[in-house]
C-alpha cells in the first residue's frame, strides 16, 4: 500500500493486482503504465515485470494491518475486472473489503460489463456494502456513456464516476443512481485539453441530481500551475462515509488468517501464507 497517496480524492492505494492492458482512449497516457515500465527488469522491484498483469496475493490482507480507517483506492495501478483476473480473485479481494469494513474502498474500472455481471452474481455479497464504492471511468461519449449504463444496472449501494481525463462534452448525462462524480483533465506530456464548458455542464448535472461533485484538476502539461479551482473555488464533495472503529491488533490478525485459510489451496489465488 502507498499511504498519503498523491491522488486528490483518496488517502491510500492498495494494489492486490498489478499491470493492465489499454482498452479505450482514456488509457492513452496511462500513468500506471508509465510508472511501472520505468522499473521493468529491475531485480526485486515490485514492478520488475513492468506493466504485465500480475496477481499479488501477498497483498490481499494488507488492509487488516492499517491502524486507522482509510479511504482506499483499490488497484490504482491496475483494473480488477480485466479479463486476466479470475472471478475467484475478485471474490478474494471483495471478501477482504467486506470484512475490513472500517475502511472505505473505491473500486474503479473500465471493464464495466464484467463489474455489472459480477455484482449481480459472485460479488453480490459485497455489492450493497456501504463501505465499498463501485465506480467506472468515463472519458468520452462513445466508451464512457455505456459504462455509466452498466454501472446503473449493477446492484451497488454506492456508485461513482471518475470522469478523467475528460476528452469531450458529455452532453446531458443521466446521473440516476450515481452517488459521486469526480472530474479531471489529463496531465503530463502530451496532455489533451479540457474545456471549461464541459466541466460546468457536468457540475450542473450533479446539481440537478443532488450528486456530490469533486473537481480534481485542470491538468495540462503544467498541472500544478493550472490548479484545481473552478469559478474561483475548489469542489471537494464526497458521498457519506461509514465510520467504524478499527478492531484491536489480535482481532485483525485473526480476521486476516481466517481469510487466508479460506483461500489456501485455491490454484487461482495461490496464497502461500
Ligand atoms: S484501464 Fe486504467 S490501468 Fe488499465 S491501461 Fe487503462 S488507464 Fe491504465
Amino acid at each position: 500500500m502507498s499511504l498519503n497517496s498523491h491522488i486528490e480524492w483518496t488517502d491510500a492505494t492498495w494494489n492486490p493486482v498489478r499491470g493492465c492492458t489499454k482498452i479505450s482512449p482514456g488509457c492513452k497516457h496511462c500513468y500506471a503504465e508509465t510508472f511501472a515500465e520505468r522499473f521493468r527488469g529491475v531485480k526485486g522491484h515490485p514492478y520488475e515485470q513492468g506493466f504485465d498483469l500480475r496477481l499479488v496475493p501477498e497483498k490481499l490482507t494488507e488492509p487488516f494491518a492499517w491502524r486507522s480507517p482509510k479511504l482506499v483506492f483499490v488497484n490504482s495501478m491496475s483494473d480488477l475486472f480485466q479479463e486476466g483476473v479470475s472471478d475467484d480473485y475478485t471474490v478474494a479481494v471483495s471478501q477482504v473489503m467486506a470484512k475490513a469494513n472500517w475502511h472505505t474502498y473505491q473500486v474503479l474500472t473500465k471493464r464495466s460489463g464484467r463489474l455489472r455481471d459480477l455484482l449481480n452474481g459472485k460479488l453480490k455479497f459485497a455489492a450493497l456494502k456501504e463501505n465499498i464504492w463501485w465506480g467506472v471511468s468515463v472519458e468520452d461519449r462513445k466508451y464512457g456513456l455505456p459504462r455509466i449504463e452498466d454501472l446503473q444496472e449493477a446492484p451497488a449501494r454506492v456508485r461513482f464516476l471518475s470522469i478523467e481525463p475528460l476528452l469531450e462534452d458529455l452532453g446531458s448525462i443521466d446521473l440516476s443512481g450515481i452517488s459521486w462524480v469526480i472530474v479531471g483533465g489529463e496531465s503530463g506530456p502530451g496532455a489533451r485539453p479540457m474545456k471549461k464548458q464541459w466541466v460546468i455542464s457536468i457540475r450542473q448535472r450533479c446539481e440537478a441530481y443532488g450528486v456530490p461533485f469533486f473537481f480534481k484538476q485542470w491538468g495540462g502539461v503544467r498541472k500544478t500551475k493550472n490548479g484545481r479551482e473552478l469559478d474561483g473555488r475548489t469542489y471537494d464533495e464526497y458521498p457519506r462515509r461509514v465510520a467504524a472503529p478499527v478492531p484491536d491488533r489480535l482481532s485483525c490478525l485473526s480476521f486476516a488468517q481466517a481469510i487466508l485459510k479460506s483461500f489456501r489451496g485455491s490454484p487461482l489465488v495461490q496464497v502461500t501464507a
